[in-house]
Parts: C-alpha cells; sequence; structure tokens
C-alpha cells in the first residue's frame, strides 16, 4: 500500500530487517545504522506517528517490548543500562512517522554522556527559575 510506513513494511517482511523480538501488538529489529552495538528499534504494529494516538494497552505493550528487548541486550552486552529514546513526531527530530522507541545498550566504557547533556545549549549549572517553574506548573495541572 502506497501509504504504508516503512516499518509497517519492515513488520509485514516486505522489507528485511534483522529481528530481536516480538511480542503482542509490537516488533523490535536492529538499528540499520547503529548509534552504539545493539541499538534496536520497538515499534508498534499501528503505524500511527505519535505515542498519544496508541491506546493505553497499545502504549503499555510497547513498553513491554522495550523491557523484553533490555533483558535480551542486557545478556549480549553484558550491562543493566540503556538509553531508551522516542522522537515523537517530526518536529522532535523524526525520520520515520511511525512510532519506535530507539533501545541504546550503554556501557562504561561509552563516555557516559546522557542525551540530555547532549542536547544543545543545555541549561546546566543555572539556579533553578522556581518563579516560572511554578507558573508553569500551575497551568499545566489545570487543564
Ligand atoms: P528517528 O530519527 O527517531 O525517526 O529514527 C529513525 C531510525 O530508523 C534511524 O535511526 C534509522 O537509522 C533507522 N532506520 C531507517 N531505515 C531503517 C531500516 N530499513 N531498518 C532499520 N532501521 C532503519
Amino acid at each position: 500500500m502506497a501509504d504504508e510506513t516503512l516499518f509497517e513494511r519492515i513488520i509485514s517482511g516486505e522489507i528485511p530487517s534483522h529481528g530481536v523480538a516480538k511480542g503482542e501488538g509490537w516488533y523490535a529489529f536492529l538499528d540499520i545504522n547503529p548509534r552504539r552495538p545493539g541499538h534496536t528499534l520497538v515499534v508498534p504494529h499501528k503505524g500511527v506517528s505519535h505515542l498519544a494516538k496508541l491506546s493505553a494497552n497499545e502504549a503499555g505493550c510497547l513498553i513491554q517490548g522495550v523491557q523484553e528487548v533490555q533483558r535480551k541486550l542486557g545478556i549480549v552486552f553484558k550491562t543493566t543500562d540503556f538509553s531508551v529514546v522516542l522522537h515523537d513526531g517530526r518536529l522532535a527530530g523524526q525520520e520515520v512517522p511511525h512510532v519506535h522507541f530507539h533501545v541504546i545498550p550503554r556501557n562504561a566504557d561509552d563516555g557516559g554522556k546522557s542525551m540530555m547533556a547532549m542536547w544543545p545549549n543545555s541549561p546546566t549549572g543555572l539556579s533553578p527559575d522556581h518563579a516560572s517553574l511554578s507558573n508553569l506548573s500551575s497551568k499545566l495541572m489545570e487543564v
């Protein structure tokens, strides 16, 4: 089908992939361009662009997929630590418009940077602006 996402075509087997695991409503496979060895993508069968478009049950199953992938990667890469990243929409850097968690095993020798530390102009070391945070918190608690 013309409007199928790349990952739907991978799930159906039309495009080959290097599988890692599969479960209820999700499939996991190795990223074709790994940022670290073991970099895996966990995708729902449902080809939607945003996490909010999954039902609570679909999202729950997807998180179980992330946990199962962590279990497997943990054994093979001998770690308990992972970066788990979701680019939730185009403006967040999503290239393939189909929800996918990146699961990347982390090890003591990989430099130790968090994804947040890689963020340009990370405001580390500044005093927290509690007035602004409080104002925003009030708005968010209301909507
Ligand atoms: P994102 O920027 O979050 O949309 O990530 C998309 C990811 O999909 C990138 O890390 C790509 O390397 C990966 N990717 C693209 N095409 C394939 C493919 N055919 N098989 C596996 N991974 C892919």
